[in-house]
């Protein structure tokens, strides 16, 4: 029985890339303002791609349970110099999991996945392909170049959630990495086989190791609207990422627990101490109640930490499928079409 995964028949070299090809996911919601632009950005982008690489490429539009017309317009769009795939998720399920519903449904060999808010800059996808093709890089991630326009606040949490999902792990998360990044052909195959249904994207895509590159990049302003992930929503996500990825909460727990109880024992010890030495009883009211109150409130915390992978647990025991799509159109390429059908007459 083997444990392990074999997936080294996917690697690629210059020529396989080509014909393997490469999807595009990009999942959307609530997108209808900026979708048509981006489309035809990606258009130029696919046939430039296959000028220079010779490289077939699709693009799946997720569309996350919209609730304007993105789903109408991405149905519409023309399929002129790739394949057009739109996956309609029966409700809004989030975007790890419209990421994952590009992932299953993504038919070329490598994948790269790119907001649909005109903030991943197309222009860079040209260097992301090269990076694997000719360097040979299974995943190619892209991250802020700086966090200069974000408040003190912002960067110390986001620092900090990297320190503690970071802790003591063999394969370290890069801190700023982004969803905008490429991944070959073995690497989709090896994400793909990763079973939890509680999925921190960026950790899985480090996790599974191979050669990987970083290039810095600067975001676009958003082209419309405004960024779905307030305060809130990216402090769901953080303790997301970091229960389903590390234990570092569980070790800190453990660790400030043993710290307290060396306080408190020490404490005690002081007590005994000055009771033998001047023989008096120490009143110590406030100590008590401030040592109560302590130790009370760490245990609630920690209940709370456990109670956050109890719920995972869970999770991943129901099962339940992470979603569902209602509805699922294909457009074939019509370059692609074309010349096949010009290579036929020919051969007549
Ligand atoms: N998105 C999604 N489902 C959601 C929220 C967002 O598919 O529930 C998509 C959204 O359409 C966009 C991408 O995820 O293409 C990033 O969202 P957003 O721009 O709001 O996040 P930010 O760029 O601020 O991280
Ligand atoms: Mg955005």
């Amino acid at each position: 029985m083997m444990l392990g995964s074999d997936v080294s028949s996917l690697s690629t070299t210059a020529e396989t890339a080509a014909a393997q090809g490469l999807s595009i996911v990009v999942p959307v919601y609530n997108e209808a303002t900026g979708l048509s632009l981006l489309h035809q950005r990606l258009n130029t982008l696919a046939a430039m791609l296959r000028q220079r690489f010779r490289l077939g490429c699709e693009v799946v539009y997720v569309d996350d349970g919209s609730t304007d017309a993105t789903l109408s317009i991405a149905r519409a769009l023309k399929a002129d110099s790739l394949d057009v795939q739109v996956v309609s998720l029966s409700r809004n399920f989030g975007k790890e999991a419209a990421l994952m519903a590009g992932l299953d449904h993504a038919r070329r060999g490598a994948v790269m996945f790119m907001d649909g808010d005109g903030q991943h800059p197309a222009a860079l996808v040209e260097q992301l392909v090269a990076h694997w093709i000719e360097g040979g890089y299974d995943v190619v991630y892209t991250a802020k170049a700086h966090r200069d326009n974000e408040s003190i606040l912002r960067r110390l949490s986001v620092h900090g959630f990297y320190a503690l999902i970071n802790w003591g792990a063999r394969q370290k998360i890069p801190e700023d990495a982004g969803d905008f990044r490429l991944l070959s052909p073995r690497a989709v195959a090896a994400l793909r086989q990763l079973p939890e249904r509680n999925r921190f994207f960026k950790g899985l895509a480090s996790w599974i190791g191979f050669r990987q590159i970083r290039v810095d990049y600067e975001p676009e302003p958003r082209a419309h609207g405004v960024t779905t992930f307030n305060f809130m929503r990216l402090l769901g996500l953080s303790i997301e990422g970091l229960t389903s990825f590390s234990v570092a909460p569980l070790r800190f727990a453990s660790l400030l627990g043993v710290l307290l109880a060396s306080a408190a024992f020490l404490f005690g010890l002081s007590i005994l101490w000055e009771v033998f030495t001047t023989g008096k009883q120490v009143p110590g009211y406030p100590s008590l109640v401030v040592g109560l109150m302590t130790i009370g409130g760490v245990q609630l915390i920690m209940i709370g930490v456990l109670g956050e992978y109890i719920g995972k647990i869970l999770s991943e025991l129901k099962a339940r499928p992470i979603y569902f799509v209602a509805e699922h159109t294909t457009k074939p390429c019509e370059a692609e079409v074309a010349t096949e059908a010009g290579e036929r007459t020919a051969a007549e």
